[in-house]
């Protein structure tokens, strides 16, 4: 058992960290970026070296041992109301989103130790990030995402990236260089004011919907995170469904609030008194999420687009049922799916499988009817 810090003093990671050595951007990078130190805000931005690297990615709560995970910050200026990550990696939930530490050596770690697990047989399907947002404001500027992405993909990793942030778009050249790629959005809501309000820092939801237009477009397999799923202030189900099929998204993974505990407390203290002051008493209640859940996955086999319960997608290495073509949208003419094969629970540990056959495609997100 992690000893339970939640006191961002004693954390061992976040002690460490001091502030940046780089004092001042240069012109010509905030420029180009149109992105500078300003787009921090009240974030304070720090830096640790020897932190990081590849660690076990955990899935419903088990160690997996056949994929990690990787996280170029710590901390996350998107400062979510619901955010898990307090509670996983232990720090304090009060300070989350007032920092983020820049892992200024990791891409030189993460080369020894990615040359050191494919020796051990342990080249495994790699999560960018569990525990913070790898496109966050202090990437435009520190890139550590990036160079991590250069290094799996000269190796040609398995690879699964998910954000809040349209700056993903930055990287498309290398996705690309990718056999085994999928890259998600997350949008927890449609409702840009109700966004503002849980998600203060995190971009503007049409800027998401169009980055997952565009990662689509290019052939990436793409998914869209609607977790937790927020109820309806300005889209009914159809309209959630319709909009994420309209924006590109091959899949959509959904799961409700299920950090009760510690979420809603300052859920509460962010919606009491505004206008979306019942979500609180929604996501407390399981069945008003269940009959929501139940709503959406009506609407989403409408439309013929798959609808999961997973956080993260499987490993690639799990993803046993055939691979589809690479995927196109079904059209409303055409027959509802079914769900996608997927692993309800952690599957026993398996020797390592060979590696796939290259192929750009993600999920198996489309199961045809007779
Ligand atoms: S973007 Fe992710 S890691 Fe960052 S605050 Fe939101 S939920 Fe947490």
């Amino acid at each position: 058992m992690p000893m339970d810090y939640r006191n961002d003093t004693v954390h061992p990671m976040l002690r460490r960290a001091h502030d940046l050595s780089q004092l001042s951007l240069d012109d010509a990078q905030r420029g180009a970026d149109g992105l500078g130190r300003d787009s921090y805000g009240l974030c304070k931005v720090l830096e640790s070296d020897g932190a990081g690297g590849l660690t076990d990615f955990t899935m419903g709560g088990h160690i997996t041992k056949e994929a990690w995970s990787l996280n170029p910050y710590a901390g996350c200026l998107h400062a979510c109301a619901y955010c898990y990550v307090p509670d996983t990696i232990h720090a304090e939930r009060k300070r989350w989103g007032s920092y983020v530490v820049v892992k200024r050596d990791l891409p030189t770690r993460l080369a020894r130790a990615v040359a050191k697990a494919e020796k051990a047989g342990l080249k495994h399907t790699t999560y960018l990030s569990t525990a913070t947002d790898p496109y966050q404001p202090a990437e435009a500027e520190h890139r550590i995402t990036r160079k991590c992405l250069e290094i799996l993909a000269r190796r040609d990793w398995p690879v699964e990236v998910l954000t809040r942030s349209p700056l993903v778009l930055r990287d498309l050249d290398l996705f690309t260089q990718f056999s085994q790629i999928r890259v998600g959005l997350s949008v927890p809501t449609l409702d840009d004011q109700v966004r503002r309000v849980l998600e203060p820092a995190a971009p503007a939801i049409p800027a998401r919907l169009r980055a997952l237009r565009k990662l689509s477009d290019s052939g990436i397999s793409t998914f869209a995170n609607y977790t937790p799923a927020c109820p309806p202030t300005t889209h009914d189900a159809d309209a959630v469904a319709r909009t994420f099929l309209d924006a590109g998204a091959q899949w959509v993974n959904s799961k409700g609030l299920d950090r009760k505990q510690t979420v809603l407390a300052p859920l509460w203290e962010r919606l009491r008194g505004g206008p979306w002051e019942d979500l609180t008493k929604f996501f407390a209640s399981n069945d008003r999420q269940a009959a929501w859940r139940a709503e959406l996955d009506t609407a989403f086999r409408k439309l013929g687009l798959v609808l999961s319960r997973p956080f993260f997608n499987p490993p690639f290495e799990w993803v046993t049922a055939p691979l589809p073509e690479p995927t196109r949208q079904l059209t409303l003419g055409e027959l509802p799916i079914l769900p996608m094969a997927m692993p309800a629970t952690v599957p026993p540990r398996r020797a390592p499988q060979p590696a796939a056959p290259v192929r750009r495609v993600g999920l198996p997100p489309i199961a045809r009817g007779p």
